[in-house]
């Protein structure tokens, strides 16, 4: 890559963006994923333009001129939320990624990574095999129609446009919302609160589904190492391996410890499950990189919950968070 380039990330204020944020403003120079001279980095916010609409995201590559965009921004919430609002996510998600990718073809562009998920069982070559989880169609269909998007502007126009597939992923600046967040966040909010309020630490569900997490400051590398790296339109799953899936149970455990809560805790079993386990390999990312040292589970947890405890009054812990912290 050469200096003067302009990297726009879209959802720049989010946990992705953030942890972007901070490996660009942190790594050593000559680090493979450290800012490289004369690179100017812009991390956009929703009050900068709302993606959802063509005009607003036209001006904001006006504004900026990228010549190279990393695609975050996007509808995001856990399980609750895919459940109650499936025709929103569906919608904004999709109009969100067709503005930002015409956007920059109209705007040449140079390269677009953007974002999709894992609601399914998956490796590289299995996107579009089978339907997504019922739990959260809407999310799901909305982020698969990116890659069908990168291959149509890869073919009519030989664009380098292409697209990540990050697990479950936490760390600081996440949505600690009471119930729209996702699992880490929102139990850690919730154990906070059954510690400061000496009520009882309730986990929706069983404890039993599986997931495989990544940390958010991990994935920021990888998606740097794809910026500088990574030229083809298929997807590269980003996260740790399948053999580190890791209950619910056990992250209820991990944050318990992290916050030295000796209360009650409980299951509650009326509420969701979601997918019992959506595994997703890593392979093709390690080989490609050529190996790569996560950040093993509990000490990137005690790293998160820190964060929360220290940043408690401008995190974002919403309406119902903020009542039952008066308390
Ligand atoms: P997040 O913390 O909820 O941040 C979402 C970002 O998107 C925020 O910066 C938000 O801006 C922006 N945004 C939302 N609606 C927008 C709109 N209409 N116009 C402009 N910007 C908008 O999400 P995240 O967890 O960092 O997720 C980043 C990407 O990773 C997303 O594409 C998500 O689908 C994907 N992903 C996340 C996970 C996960 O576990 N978190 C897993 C797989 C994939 P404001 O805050 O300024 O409003
Ligand atoms: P998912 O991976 O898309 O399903 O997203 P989540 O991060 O929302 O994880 C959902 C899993 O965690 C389900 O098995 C839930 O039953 C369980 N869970 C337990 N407590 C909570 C909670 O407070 N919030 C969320 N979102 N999930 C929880």
């Amino acid at each position: 890559m050469s200096s003067n380039n302009v990297i726009l990330v879209t959802g720049g204020t989010g946990l992705v963006g953030q942890a972007i944020k901070h490996v660009i403003e942190t790594e050593p120079e000559g680090s493979r994923f450290a800012k490289l001279p004369g690179e100017k980095w812009i991390f956009a916010s929703s009050s900068e333009g709302d993606l959802r609409d063509p005009v607003q995201t036209r001006q904001l590559y006006e504004k900026y001129k990228p010549t190279h965009v990393i695609h975050l921004a996007a509808l995001v919430g856990g399980l609750f939320k895919n459940m109650k609002y499936k025709l929103t996510f569906l919608r904004d998600n999709l109009l969100i990624n067709d503005n930002v990718l015409e956007a920059a073809h109209e705007s040449g562009t140079t390269k677009v990574i953007s974002c999709l998920s894992t609601c399914y069982p998956l490796d590289e070559n299995k996107i579009h095999t089978g339907p997504p989880h019922q739990s959260n169609f809407g999310y799901a269909h909305a982020k698969r129609m990116v890659d069908v998007q990168n291959h149509a502007y890869k073919e009519q126009f030989g664009h380098n446009f292409t697209s990540a597939i990050p697990t479950n992923v936490f760390g600081p600046h996440d949505n600690f919302d009471l119930e729209d967040s996702h699992v880490i966040p929102g139990l850690i909010h919730k154990c906070y609160l059954a510690k400061k309020n000496s009520t009882p630490f309730v986990v929706a569900g069983t404890g039993k589904p599986l997931r495989q997490f990544i940390f958010s400051r991990d994935l920021a590398k990888l998606f740097i190492w794809m910026l500088r790296s990574y030229d083809d339109v298929e997807p590269v799953i980003l996260s740790v391996g399948e053999d580190e899936e890791v209950s619910i149970k056990e992250v209820a455990d991990a944050i318990v410890n992290a916050l030295d809560f000796k209360g009650d805790y409980t299951f509650d079993t009326t509420r969701a499950d979601g997918q019992f386990r959506k595994p997703a390999s890593n392979k093709k990312l390690l080989t490609l990189m050529n190996g790569f040292e996560f950040t093993p589970f509990t000490e990137a947890l005690d790293l998160t919950a820190k964060w929360f405890l220290e940043n408690y009054d401008t995190a974002r812990t919403g309406a119902a968070g903020k009542k039952a912290a008066a308390q």
